[in-house]
């Protein structure tokens, strides 16, 4: 039947609901239909619009499952499989179990989203005792045809009937022993037809019913087996874990069987389109001769280099080229894909976007703006990479000077360098993570069963497995450190050898996903440089962001300040002045203001501190010149800066105390709290220890002023905390202009805005009146957390938090994830209640949730001009926050 007439019969006006063939002509592309067709189904049939050469089949949509899943078996879709099925016979010119000429077809799970726990891929289905020895006449080729028909068995058994593969397993291994063969296609057909015999004999023996001969049967049964998967518990386990609705339901996918296991003129692959671990444009993957379907990814077998395709299969080599360009060209990305070549020509099986290292990400992203087939915009470039991405390329490595010797290496399957303890199963693993253990993953290969050990785990290391392996592929995508394939590695129970070599379950190990290196013990690790891929992509994040978003950072030294600007920070948002009473050389004069009984002294103390301030603030201006720099004045309670209150009364006790010692005894003893975070701090210390805010001022202007002198251009923000009411904020503005009048005579210009931190709820609730006495506002985060959910911090996360979360009474820990149902009102409602009263307020954030993804977006949404971070997070937090501007635009690559 020629193209031609396929495309008239698929489209003669059948009434269906539950499935579409490949061909069928969508409304739009459907490479767009993920959420009907699933992943797989939606890009099968794109790359048969585009023309691939991609064996003909069928998708059940997602609509079927959902129904399914609500009433059991859909009425109508028995009799719309028998019209599908009809359809692709016609096409095909074979039919399902037929003695002469049979059809095969493989039968595959494909949801929106790519998940773990869904049903494998059974190959070969509608074999039978009939269909099999046809084959065999048809092929010329027994081996071929038995070799198929056993898999099948095996397979069927496994994945459809949800048998113990092991008793099969071990029949195979008993023949490949016998015959002294490596690889499966290996086994004479006498051999296969007996393993044939044998797996339905297993089958009778361990369901209590002979294994399904009739092809309708069996592929009622793998469809159903489908459905039922996405039901399963690791699915459900892993959707709730991503937020994936359970209601989306998977596709199944029926498709005619194409043969890599044919003979040594076929084969089957996997390829990336680019090099998913750098990113550089050369198609990178695996392929192996005479062998079907997962033999080349479950790392179990001997595969070549994709390099190697011209020479084994020239023709379908340079025909792959040209797929990998269309492809790439088409969806815009770097693609992932499967093929199988079957006597020299060449068949594509799937595609999708690939899954990267985060410098690949970034390589790709920027190569992809420059590309003019592919003219990726900036900002699309800018929504591909996440913050994860980002993560990896900030990575540590072993340090350059570290001393150690490699216990054994493997490939290096996904970058970074990590340290932790050796546990052998993913339980142990979990269960170690959660003592607060840093982990190390030892595997021989992982499956899907493997992933939760993967997430808690520091590095990966398998004993077998290719780049493309499972746990290659994973580790990359979740920027898990990881070596595969370290072949001198034996594992064994809760042990592993390389050579005489033992390791323990909790041994230490480093390794180093960059090169592959394993070593025993702990390797010091360095960060490595990021990729100038990073600096264009971040500048185009800067572009998208400019005018909307801004981003500062915490730094309270001017080393901090300096490394914050190289990161891209455009400004200090919180500069804590606590950190600068705290040196060896300031906490005895701290102490001594704190002690003074007279006048006198007090100021004396005072002024001592000015100088040391003063000098830390001209570093901090310098470091950040022409940028505006947010002062805190004094927060924390004054017991922070006195000795213990308890080591005092110990040694009271028993050595005795000096007089000093006494008289700090007396100060702790006055300025001990009940409840420290609650207490005499923020302003409150400003109102009963005059003087000292009037001090910091004073430092903080002449510093500027000084800064001016020398040429610079420095723009303060001094920022009160702590404030609960207008009459405060007013008391503490006084305070400060007072000060300022008394210092600024040479620079009467100086750029000086006085501001305060919202961090009670009752400031964020009188908003409006302290607006009228504040420049800006800054959102405390951590305090308004702490506040609003009346959780104290450092109790709360040591003793609560786990238990909460696991037993879901908090989605995240409010302290690490913006509470976007109710302190973003308290913030949302501040904002709006500070701008009515005072347009001109100026509003940023400088709690811990500045750095944070997911909180950022909740505060742009809020309504935000800037989020500071720590100096560590400013690159995250300029990508995040172009993410967030990009988000109402409605750019989002959440595919
Ligand atoms: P997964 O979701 O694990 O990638 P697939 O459905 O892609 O599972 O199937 C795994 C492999 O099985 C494919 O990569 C391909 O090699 C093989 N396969 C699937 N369908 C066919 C088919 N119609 N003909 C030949 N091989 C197939
Ligand atoms: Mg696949
Ligand atoms: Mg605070």
């Amino acid at each position: 039947m020629s193209q031609r007439d396929v495309r008239t019969s698929s489209s003669s006006g059948h009434t269906e609901t539950f499935i579409f063939d490949f061909d069928h002509a969508h409304d739009i592309e459907p490479m767009h239909l993920r959420s009907l067709l699933g992943g797989k189904g939606a890009n099968l049939a794109e790359m048969t619009r585009l023309g691939l050469p991609v064996p003909p089949g069928f998708t059940i949509s997602t609509t079927a499952c959902r129904a399914f899943m609500h009433q059991g078996w859909p009425s109508g879709l028995d009799a719309e499989i028998a019209a599908a099925v009809a359809r692709l016979e016609e096409r095909m010119g074979r039919r399902l179990g037929d003695a002469r000429d049979p059809l095969l077809v493989s039968v595959r799970s494909g949801a929106q989203f790519s998940m773990p726990g869904m049903m494998d891929t059974v190959l070969n289905l509608g074999l039978n005792d009939d269909s099999a020895a046809a084959l065999a006449s048809l092929s010329g080729d027994e081996r071929f045809a038995y070799d198929s028909y056993a898999r099948f068995i095996a397979m069927f058994a496994r994945i459809v009937l949800g048998l113990d593969p092991t008793p099969f397993d071990e029949r195979l291994h008993a023949a490949m022993t016998e015959e002294n063969v490596l690889a499966e296609g290996n086994l004479s057909a006498d051999v296969n037809r007996r393993l044939v015999g044998e797996y339905r004999h297993l089958v009778e023996e361990l369901t209590g019913h002979p294994f399904p001969t009739d092809p309708a049967t069996q592929l009622h049964l793998a469809i159903e087996a489908i459905f039922s998967s996405w039901g399963g518990a690791r699915a459900r386990a892993f959707r709730e874990r991503e937020g994936i609705d359970h209601d989306l339901g998977t596709a199944a996918t029926v498709q005619s069987m194409v043969f890599g296991n044919r003979d040594q003129s076929s084969g089957t692959g996997v390829a990336f389109t680019r090099n998913p671990s750098t990113g550089e444009p050369t198609p990178y993957g695996d392929f192996m001769r005479n062998a079907q379907g997962e033999d080349v990814v479950a790392g179990t077998s001997i595969t070549q280099p994709l390099d190697e395709l011209d020479d084994a299969f020239p023709e379908a080599a340079a025909q792959l080229r040209l797929v990998f360009t269309q492809l790439e060209q088409h969806f815009r990305d770097m693609c992932d894909i499967e093929f199988t070549i079957e006597q020299g020509r060449l068949w594509m099986l799937q595609t999708r976007r690939g899954m990267r290292t985060g410098a690949a990400a970034l390589r790709i992203a920027v190569d992809m703006v420059a590309d003019e087939h592919i003219a990726l915009t900036r900002e699309e470039a800018v929504s591909r990479i996440t913050p994860d991405h980002l993560a990896q390329v900030l990575h540590s490595s072993f340090a350059p000077d570290a001393r150690y010797e490699v216990l054994t290496s493997g490939l290096a399957a996904s970058p970074g360098a990590a340290v932790g303890r050796a546990y052998f199963s993913a339980e142990a693993a979990v269960a170690a993570h959660a003592r607060g253990e840093a982990v190390i993953l030892v595997r021989t290969e992982t499956s899907p069963d493997d992933v939760a050990g993967l997430l808690v785990s520091e590095g990966v290391v398998t004993s077998r497995g290719g780049l493309v392996s499972h746990a290659a592929v994973v580790a990359r995508g979740w920027g898990v450190p990881a070596v595969v394939g370290a072949s001198e590695l034996v594992l064994d129970g809760d042990r592993a050898r390389v050579g005489t070599e033992v390791i323990a379950e909790g041994d230490w190990l480093s390794l180093e996903g960059s090169t592959g290196a394993v070593v025993r013990g702990r390797v010091p690790l360095a960060s490595h440089a990021a990729p100038p891929e990073m600096t264009t992509l971040l500048g185009w994040a800067d572009e998208v962001r400019a005018g909307h978003l801004a981003v500062r950072a915490n730094a309270d030294t001017a080393a901090d300040a300096r490394a914050a600007r190289e990161r891209g920070a455009e400004g200090i948002g919180l500069c804590r002045t606590e950190h600068m009473f705290l040196g060896p050389d300031r906490l005895p004069v701290v102490r001594e203001m704190i002690l003074a009984d007279n006048d006198a002294d007090y100021q004396r103390s005072l002024e001592r501190l000015l100088e040391v301030q003063r000098e830390d603030f001209l570093g901090i201006f310098e470091a950040m010149d022409g940028l505006h720099v947010t002062v805190r004045l004094l927060d924390p309670p004054l017991h922070e800066f006195l000795p213990d209150l308890e080591e005092l009364l110990v040694k009271e006790a028993t050595l005795g105390l000096s007089a000093d010692e006494q008289r700090l005894l007396a100060a702790a003893r006055y300025w001990h709290e009940e409840n420290p975070m609650l207490g005499v701090r923020g302003v409150r210390l400003g109102v009963v220890k005059p003087g000292l805010y009037a001090m910091q001022v004073r430092a903080i202007i002449e510093a500027a002023q000084h800064r001016r002198a020398l040429g610079g251009d420095p723009h303060v923000e001094i920022m009160i905390p702590l404030t609960i009411s207008a009459p405060e904020l007013a008391l503490a503005r006084g305070w400060v202009e007072e000060a300022m009048a008394g210092s600024r005579s040479e620079h009467a210009n100086l750029d000086v805005r006085i501001g305060t931190m919202i961090e009670t709820p009752r400031a964020a609730l009188v908003a409006d009146q302290i607006a009228r006495h504040a420049d800006f506002f800054s959102f405390g985060t951590n305090d308004l957390t702490q506040m609003t959910f009346g959780f104290s911090r450092d109790d709360v996360e040591g003793k609560l938090m786990a238990p909460y979360l696991a037993a879901g009474l908090l989605a995240h820990n409010p302290f690490d994830v913006l509470d976007a149902e109710g302190v973003a009102q308290l913030i949302r409602l501040a904002i709006e209640r500070g701008r009515g009263a005072n347009p001109e307020l100026a509003i940023g954030i400088c709690g811990e949730h500045g750095g944070d993804p997911a909180s950022i977006a909740t505060l742009y949404d809020c309504g935000v001009d800037y989020v500071s971070c720590s100096p560590f997070r400013v690159p995250t937090a300029r990508l995040a926050a172009a993410h967030a501007v990009l988000a109402r635009r409605g750019v989002s690559d959440r595919l």
